[in-house]
């Protein structure tokens, strides 16, 4: 049997989800109601959360920090979130964006979390949420690489430098069906410049391993230098380092392998299609 909670506040939830291994914290509830609705899930707790903190939006100073239960269609409203548009609305279809939350989406197995990928362009860090209050933040890639592993409790917001200027952080959605297409994969870039040169490139790629990860042979390709024909064929070369994309069915391995470097080149020159 299925039990529904609803708690007023974020440690609440988070001792819930603690105490119980069959306890599932609904976010937008896209993919947990659709365990539900399909008969994958039968047993456990449902959590809910109505703490006004899971929905919060600090936008104000050079640090951002949004509420894990901020949806996608909060993202589209907000003009200060500008650079991040392109990767909200790459999810799902409006009625899926109104309901999807940026909590859930790094829990989203392949072929979703196309919003993480964007977040971890950013070096995004996720903050968890303990049981009795509190919380600690931990970087995106490291939360990302122990998510196998389960019990990572409850995300309560996640936080990002804002990019200096907008035309630095770049997101691209590969898909076979536009607008709304699963992903054959999905590159983000943060390229912060100083003197025409890159400093602390942050590549990140969806879809070309187990969950989202950092392009770090692109990164070292990429930094200090200009974006110019040499560093571009350097990063092009660095590519595919530490992939190990699925064949699945939209696309195979080697599909996903032999284009990544045409896509990158793409996002690197700017080209956000
Ligand atoms: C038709 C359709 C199209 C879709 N298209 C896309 C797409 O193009 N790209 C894409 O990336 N995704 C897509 N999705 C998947 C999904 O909608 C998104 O990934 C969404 O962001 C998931 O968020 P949610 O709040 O709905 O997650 P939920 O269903 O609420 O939760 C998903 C999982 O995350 C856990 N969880 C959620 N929030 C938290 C939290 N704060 N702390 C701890 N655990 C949490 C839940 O317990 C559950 O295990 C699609 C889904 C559908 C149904």
């Amino acid at each position: 049997m299925l039990d529904v909670r609803t708690c007023g506040s974020l440690a609440e939830a988070a001792g819930l989800l603690s105490a119980d291994r069959q306890a599932h914290l609904i976010g937008g509830g896209t993919l947990v109601m659709r365990a539900v609705n399909e008969g994958r899930l039968t047993e456990g707790t449902l959590v809910r959360v109505t703490d006004p903190a899971f929905r919060q939006m600090n936008l104000g100073g050079p640090r951002i920090e949004l509420g894990a239960g901020v949806t996608m269609a909060m993202v589209l409203a907000r003009g200060e979130l500008a650079f991040l548009h392109p990767a909200a609305r790459s999810i799902g279809g409006p009625a899926v964006r109104t309901m999807a939350s940026l909590g859930g989406n790094l829990f989203a197995g392949p072929p979703y979390g196309d919003f993480t990928v964007a977040l971890l362009a950013l070096d995004a860090q996720v903050v968890l949420q303990a049981g009795y209050g509190g919380g600690r933040a931990v970087a995106l890639e490291d939360f990302l690489a122990a998510r196998a592993r389960g019990g990572q409790g409850l995300v309560a917001a996640i936080q990002f430098a804002r990019p200096q200027s907008p035309g630095d952080f770049r997101f691209r959605k590969i898909s076979r069906v536009r607008p709304k297409g699963i992903a054959v994969m999905t590159l983000a870039a943060h390229l912060p410049r100083a003197g025409g040169r890159i400093a602390q490139a942050r590549i990140a790629y969806g879809a070309m391993a187990p969950t989202p990860i950092r392009a770090r042979g692109v990164e070292r390709a990429l930094e200090g230098k200009p974006l110019d024909a040499v560093s571009l064929q350097a990063a092009a070369q660095a590519a595919l380092e530490g992939c190990r994309p699925a064949t699945d069915a939209i696309a195979s391995e080697w599909y996903r392998r032999e284009v990544l470097p045409v896509h990158l080149a793409r996002l690197l020159a700017g080209d956000g299609r």
